[in-house]
């Protein structure tokens, strides 16, 4: 099945279930020739080989039917996020100079592309097949548009090559079989969803469900009537899922694990799901430039909590001080990761990616350690770093001695510019519903666990912390909040 990409299926999977949503349930040969019957309505449309395809659609079966077709011509794909504004929308569909626009309907952007709405989508080949294009590791497979918390959202561009290794490396790691089934929860505009849960699992022969939008009240529904074997969330969803009322006691024996990444979770939230929940949970850590995952957990070797685990095979993380040069074990440093996973670079960007991608290295932005077995400890981000006096802070220290407080859901804490000491720390916590616990309280724990230093000089309790798109933490929402008021 799908001949045109580099993968081994581990059999004939023909006949078996692929992907479904709230709409349509299709096996691997369905799904086959629907991409067969778009793959031909775009060439029709003007779209070729080393052609980009704009995809604005929520998460659904046309979504990863469009991305497949783009590839059968040559062509690669750039997910836009189904809930951007028109001028959002417009940039990312300039920027990745994309020549055709598939999208909800005629009130949705269409960066003044031709555009094809997702009703529209041919679903059976009228003539012969359009014949596959045969594709180098090297041609670019996805542009997938960072969230931007860094500035303005970069396009990534990935090759072939990129999402064979992560797919392989991601099969290999969870074991996956053609008796896997994987729940869908995070937005496909992002890396986590197309490689843990979509490609991850088409080359294992595993069955995709596509749920819409996350809802922490369905979602154990879900799970009990589909029992999917695993799924990959962020750690806001997992922090929905612990607020639910204490008598929600699911049965979630399907579940061979569970994955969380893309943003740091508190070892509280780990365990509480996990022993709530009864299911077991790996935690990874990665960033879209290098094509997802580098780093993450084993399910059934051993599992180190606070760690996102040693580097998966093929990829070399190694952690460098400020001269550039390695750190051993124990030290703290900026974490660089090589091999096959990393981004081909930023699209129309020399001077960012020359700045990121240095002799074949991957400079994160992370600061992290590594352990004497290769574990990575993810310290917290450079950029995140919030200097009091000449001090450096890491918020991430902070934050965990809030979460260590009963009650305490979720913390972030961000510099508020201030003109004597140059940043002072304010932190935003959200508590689980039946909490107790004050500002007050929340201080006081920060005076007797921290130097002084590091104590916030306020604590704000929300009813949620904002979240981007992908449902990380919004710090720069948070950071812009604090920003001195013009008068
Ligand atoms: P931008 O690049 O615009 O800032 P972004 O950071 O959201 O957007 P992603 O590629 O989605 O882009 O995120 C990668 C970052 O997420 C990593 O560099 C790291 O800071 C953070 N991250 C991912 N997994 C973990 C984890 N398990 N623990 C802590 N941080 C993590």
């Amino acid at each position: 099945m799908f001949g045109h990409l580099p993968w081994q299926q581990p059999r004939s999977v023909a006949g078996r279930p692929c992907v479904r949503d709230d709409g349509v349930e299709l096996t691997y040969a369905e799904f086959d020739a629907r991409i067969a019957a778009f793959a031909e309505q775009l060439a029709e449309a003007g779209f070729g080989r080393g052609h980009v395809l704009a995809v604005m659609l929520p998460n659904r079966v046309e979504l990863l039917v469009a991305l497949f077709a783009a590839w059968r011509l040559g062509g690669a794909a750039t997910p836009v996020n189904p809930v951007f504004t028109a001028s959002e929308a417009d940039h990312q569909i300039a920027d990745s100079g994309a020549v055709v626009v598939v999208n909800q309907g005629p009130d949705a952007p269409t960066g003044g592309r031709p555009v094809i709405h997702v009703g529209d989508m041919r679903t059976t080949v009228t003539g012969a097949p359009v014949a596959p294009v045969a594709l180098r590791p090297d041609d670019l497979a996805l542009l997938i548009y960072t969230s931007g918390s860094t500035g303005r959202p970069k396009g990534v561009m990935l090759d072939h090559a990129n999402a064979e290794a992560m797919s392989s490396t991601m099969a290999a790691h969870f074991a996956l079989t053609e008796r896997d089934h994987c729940l869908l929860v995070l937005p496909l505009f992002h890396v986590n969803a197309i490689m843990v849960s979509a490609l991850a699992s088409f080359r294992s022969g595993g069955q995709l469900s596509i749920v819409g939008s996350f809802s922490a009240s369905r979602f154990f529904d879900q799970v009990e009537r589909l029992r999917p074997t695993y799924f990959s969330a962020v750690p806001t969803i997992y922090a929905l899922l612990a607020s639910l009322p204490e008598h929600v006691r699911p049965d979630t024996s399907s579940l061979r694990f569970v994955v969380c990444g893309a943003a740091p979770v508190s070892a509280e939230l780990l365990d509480r799901c996990e022993e709530r929940f009864g299911f077991t949970m790996v935690e990874g850590y990665g960033l879209t430039e290098g094509t997802c995952a580098s780093a993450c957990n084993p399910v059934d070797g051993v599992r180190k909590l606070g760690t996102v685990g040693p580097a998966l095979p093929g990829q070399r993380i190694e952690i460098r001080g400020g001269d550039g040069a390695a750190v051993p074990a124990g030290q703290v440093g900026e974490v660089v990761i090589s091999g096959p996973t990393v981004m081909r670079g930023y699209l129309n960007q020399p001077d960012a990616t020359a700045e990121t991608l240095v002799d074949g290295w991957l400079r994160t932005g992370d600061v992290g350690r590594l352990d004497e077995d290769g574990y990575l400890t993810i310290v917290d981000r450079v950029k995140d770093m919030i200097i009091r006096g000449g001090e450096n802070i890491y918020p991430k220290e902070i934050e965990a001695v809030l979460t260590a407080v009963p009650g305490v859901l979720e913390a972030a804490v961000v510099g508020r510019p201030d003109p004597v000491l140059g940043e002072s720390p304010v932190a935003y916590v959200s508590l689980y519903p039946d909490a107790r616990v004050s500002d007050e309280d929340l201080l006081e724990h920060c005076r007797r666990h921290l130097t002084r230093v590091k104590v916030p000089e306020r604590i704000e309790i929300l009813d949620g912390l904002p979240k981007n798109p992908v449902g990380k933490t919004d710090k720069p929402t948070l950071r812009r909040s604090l920003q001195p008021q013009p008068v």
